[in-house]
């Protein structure tokens, strides 16, 4: 007989079992009934499941152990950088002297912690060839939209208000539209051609004295290096325009190539993917901005500054955007990023880039023969393939995704970027080792198979999870998040 699902509290529930167990009450002559108004006194018992201490332990990990994470398994998920968070970052951000610290804390008492954040703008700066850094921004979609707050008001100071549009490739991440909706602006697409790259005639039909930017991830979300971009920069700064880089994902260029050699005047960056931060379920995450010499005014306040030896808030801006988040940003994971890249070095940082580029050319290239690629040039830290040739034996994407659970491994991104059918976008990144990456190609291989001999199986998955599955729509958008009784 197998031990029964551990997670099922309410089911093992008995009258009159205790977990714990309180003192009497030794405050004499109080009666809740006449403290509390009427209708905030229960009437019943709350229905509570009635189970022991060690019961209860086991429901929370038994439930915990119904997650997955980078810790648990492979993690492939395209665009996401789902990499190792090293161990050694919760122990740098955890150190009493910057986790019990308090933001209004005097500059004088705090300069250790000032010293760290400027240290870790300067280290962003020169990987992203920007001039100055903020590290308030919050997230990748937070950073995007302090970007172009602060294209917005560079053009505004030059009375170039007709620069209403904000050019965006219809590969690229759906936080680029909506950022630029957000801070104003309409979004154009420019279309991807056959090669997977910016079309450049159509960019050059959409560019004009209205464009007041370009968004632009490079390499793209095909995972694929824009050759044109120096052409493209030409293009858009010849208009009047400015260039946006979306950094969320970073880790094909570090310390190969440079954002600010490319053209670019704004980037940000997601510490919580390329610099380890932690990230999926909703934690804090990170998306510092740095920006050409020409932006600097506009950076949001207080930006910190370096003056002789003591490191400061500098509140003073007149033509700053303003500021964009309480206090100075996610502190601890910063501290995560910061500890990163000092333990790595840039010649770690070097060796990181390169290494989640081989491990991408290694999946695809053992992938190749069993899916389409449809772009099957060399690629950077990720690639795309399509399940079209599934789709034909009537096995789609989603199903294969919901396949791969079966197998014990994370899907890939599915359905994205849009421009692909049936696209599943793969991005191992550096952390994996060669065994892990077989076992993947492995099983993607053998649902390869039984999509030819045995679709059914596929189309049921998953069968090994605690529940199969969802109608996803439903389960989005009707989700049940209280325990009901059968
Ligand atoms: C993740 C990602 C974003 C958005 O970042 P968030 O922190 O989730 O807001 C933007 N662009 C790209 C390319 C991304 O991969």
């Amino acid at each position: 007989m197998k031990q029964k699902d551990q997670a099922l509290i309410f089911e093992m529930s008995k009258p009159g079992r205790r977990g714990g167990s309180l003192p009497e009450n030794d405050v004499p002559d109080v009666n809740v009934e006449e403290l509390l108004p009427a209708d905030y006194v229960r009437q019943e018992e709350p229905e509570l499941p009635e189970v022991s201490e060690l019961q209860l332990v086991r429901h929370y990990t038994a439930l915990s152990k119904r997650n997955f994470g980078i810790d648990s398994g492979f993690y492939p998920l395209g665009s996401c950088t789902m990499k190792y968070n090293p161990k050694i970052n919760e122990v740098i951000a955890r150190l009493p002297g910057l986790a019990h610290l308090h933001p209004y804390q005097p500059e004088p008492q705090v300069q250790g912690a000032l010293r760290l954040m400027h240290e870790l703008q300067a280290s962003l700066a020169e990987i992203t060839g920007m001039q100055e850094v903020t590290l308030q921004s919050a997230a990748g979609a937070h950073g995007e939209w302090t970007g172009l707050m602060m294209i917005r008001a560079l053009h505004e100071a030059n009375g170039e208000t007709q620069r209403t549009k904000v050019i965006v490739p219809d590969s690229a991440h759906g936080t680029n539209p909506a950022s630029a909706g957000v801070a104003g602006f309409d979004p154009v697409t420019v279309k991807t051609d056959e090669r997977g790259l910016v079309d450049m005639d159509h960019l050059k039909e959409v560019t004009g004295e209205d464009t007041a930017a370009l968004m632009l991830t490079n390499p793209n979300t095909l995972g694929l290096f824009e050759e044109d971009i120096v052409e493209m920069a030409e293009i858009i700064h010849n208009a009047g325009g400015k260039l946006y880089y979306d950094g969320a994902n970073s880790n094909a260029i570090m310390g190969k190539a440079t954002p600010g050699d490319m053209g670019f005047d704004v980037v940000h960056m997601n510490l919580h993917k390329t610099f380890t931060g932690p990230h999926g379920g909703g934690g804090p995450g990170s998306g510092p901005v740095g920006v050409k010499e020409e932006l600097v005014p506009y950076l949001p306040r207080p930006l910190l500054v370096k003056d002789g030896e003591q490191y400061k808030w500098d509140y003073h801006r007149p033509d700053a955007i303003g500021r964009i988040k309480p206090f100075y940003g996610n502190f601890g994971i910063n501290m995560r990023a910061y500890a990163y890249m000092r333990s790595m070095g840039s010649q770690g940082l070097h060796q990181v880039s390169e290494n989640a580029v081989l491990n991408a050319n290694y999946l695809r290239k053992r992938l190749e023969p069993y899916y389409d690629i449809p772009y099957p040039q060399y690629c950077k830290h990720e690639f795309v393939l399509s399940a079209k040739r599934q789709k034909k034996l009537g096995v789609r994407a989603l199903d294969i995704a919901k396949r791969l659970l079966d197998y014990g491994f994370h899907p890939p991104t599915i359905y994205f970027p849009l421009n692909v059918e049936e696209c599943m976008m793969v991005e191992p990144t550096e952390t994996e080792t060669k065994e892990t990456l077989d076992d993947f190609a492995d099983a993607m291989i053998a649902i390869a198979k039984e999509a030819e001999e045995d679709p059914d199986l596929v189309l049921e998955a998953p069968h090994e999870t605690v529940i199969s599955r969802l109608d996803e729509t439903k389960a989005a958008r009707q989700p049940v998040l209280r325990y009901q009784e059968q």
